[in-house]
């Protein structure tokens, strides 16, 4: 989480400096339980983007 200074990565993507509020985990953890414990596998988010990258996930 230090490595994003609790910035929102998705906003930063479209140019926006959003603090982040919560960690998502980019795979799911029921098909990819090896990733537990991979940071390169979390992204800091703002609620906002959380809640829109939860609902893309199938
Ligand atoms: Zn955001
Ligand atoms: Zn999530």
């Amino acid at each position: 989480m230090q490595r994003d200074r609790y910035l929102c990565r998705r906003c930063l993507e479209h140019g926006r400096v959003t603090s982040a509020t919560d960690s998502h985990h980019i795979r799911k953890m029921a098909t990819h339980p090896d990733l537990h414990l991979d940071a390169d596998n979390r992204v800091s988010l703002c609620r906002e983007c959380h809640e829109v990258l939860e609902k893309d996930a199938d």
